[in-house]
């Protein structure tokens, strides 16, 4: 008999999304006037179609492959030059970060890239994890052995959690008296909403410099950033090549999360600690590791996404965001105006709030759900930090959005 990986036993059962589902099937089941007027505001997935330079391009490029003379098979497993050369000059030269093509690992998607670069890394690495979080990087963690097990409340043994909180605005700060070794980063921030300033990222860069820390910078948000005073790229912080890696995607820039394209940065310069002592360069590492268990992200795809930097991709990705951020706005408003406090929402797709009355986080929910017939997430599914708090998705229809505005304000 096949023995399994018995880390898998540790994780807790996926309970955000499927307890979600089982509250909102159970009440459309019971209310079928409730189910008619049912807006879910609780998803991260993007609801507007592709931009149209996206689309042509595309097109172009599946028309190549019917041709023996433009057809192409198994690509580059790191991606096509046209694309990592894009991706570096526009993302990154251009703003004054001196990134290489060959830094740029095009993939089909941040999520795996997240849980993937664990691949390269020790189970001995003292990680440091925030609370609240983007799930992904706590269960890829359980399923690589890299924590013990779960208490009830869904804490594991050797994690290094960072609580995220009103008084520190959701940007967790270094550990004051603890070494990590590793340590996820994630701006504008899923699921608060929070963006760090350059001071503050400059707090992690001094810290990981300092404590030989890497950081692993999710900026799959970056587009959502309004204000030209915040970083936008971990690198923008100096020294910042020598201790992060950062992931990006298209999914929520181009709407691409059901054609999948995103890229990691790994910077030459950046080293890790082989059990022998020597510093040894990640980036020979990530090459190694893409080309043995990935054949690279689609052409027509890759097509697509060099389309995001062209003058139309541009504007119309632009489009994309400002009608985001435009829900965003009227969201962010209803909640305040309804006396709570509100995390997120200007720099960010993500509005999140504390809940009225010190409502559980489930609680509320409940009310949405029961009194506005509105989907929210609840804050605790992204973490113990997260109690008491829910979170509101700006990608939706404006109307969609303005009626979710309307029935919060209603709400009694
Ligand atoms: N990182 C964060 C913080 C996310 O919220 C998401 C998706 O919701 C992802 C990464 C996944 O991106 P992708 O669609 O590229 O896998």
């Amino acid at each position: 008999m096949a023995f399994l990986n018995d880390n898998y036993l540790k994780l807790k059962a996926g309970y955000l999304f499927p307890e979600i589902a089982r509250r909102v099937n159970a009440f459309c089941e019971a209310n079928p006037v409730g189910k008619a007027r049912l807006i879910r505001c609780g998803i991260g997935d993007v609801t507007e179609p592709l931009p149209p330079a996206v689309i042509q391009a595309m097109h172009k490029a599946l028309d190549e492959q019917a041709s023996h003379n433009t057809f192409r098979g198994y690509g580059p497993e790191q991606g096509y030059s046209f694309l990592r050369q894009a991706i570096a000059q526009n993302d990154y030269r251009a703003r004054g970060i001196a990134i290489a093509d060959d830094e740029i690992f095009v993939s089909d998607g941040s999520k795996c890239d997240c849980g993937n670069i664990l691949d390269i890394l020790g189970h001995q690495n003292r990680t440091g994890i925030p609370d609240p979080v983007y799930p992904v990087y706590v269960d890829t963690n359980v399923m690589a052995g890299h924590t013990g097990a779960a208490d009830d409340a869904g804490v594991y043994a050797e994690l290094c959690y960072l609580p995220g909180n009103a008084e520190n605005g959701f940007v967790p700060h270094p550990p004051a008296s603890e070494k990590l070794d590793l340590a996820y980063l994630c701006f504008p921030n899923n699921p608060t909403g929070a963006v760090a300033t350059h001071e503050q990222l400059k707090c992690w860069v001094d810290y990981a410099l300092a404590n030989d820390t890497l950081l692993l910078f999710d900026a799959a948000y970056e587009a959502y950033i309004q204000n030209p005073a915040l970083p936008r790229s971990i690198y923008e912080i100096p020294g910042a090549q020598r201790c992060a890696i950062e992931f990006r995607s298209f999914s929520k820039n181009g709407g691409f999360t059901g054609v999948r394209c995103a890229f990691t940065v790994v910077p030459k310069e950046l080293t890790a600690r082989a059990a022998d002592g020597n510093r040894v360069p990640l980036h020979g590492l990530w090459v190694r590791r893409t080309s043995t268990k990935f054949n690279g992200t689609s052409y027509i795809v890759q097509r697509g996404a060099e389309a995001i930097y062209s003058d139309e991709g541009r504007a119309q990705v632009k489009a994309l965001v400002k009608h985001y951020m435009g829900n965003a706005t009227l969201l962010r408003e209803a909640a305040t105006t309804i006396g709570l406090r509100v995390f997120g929402g200007e720099n960010a797709p993500y509005i999140w709030a504390r809940t009225p009355q010190d409502l559980g986080s489930w609680d509320f929910f409940d009310k949405m759900l029961h009194e506005a017939n509105v989907v929210v997430t609840p804050g605790s599914g992204f973490g113990k930090a997260g109690e008491g708090y829910f979170r509101l998705s700006s990608f939706n229809s404006s109307e969609n959005a303005i009626e979710v505005a309307r029935r919060l304000k209603a709400l009694v």
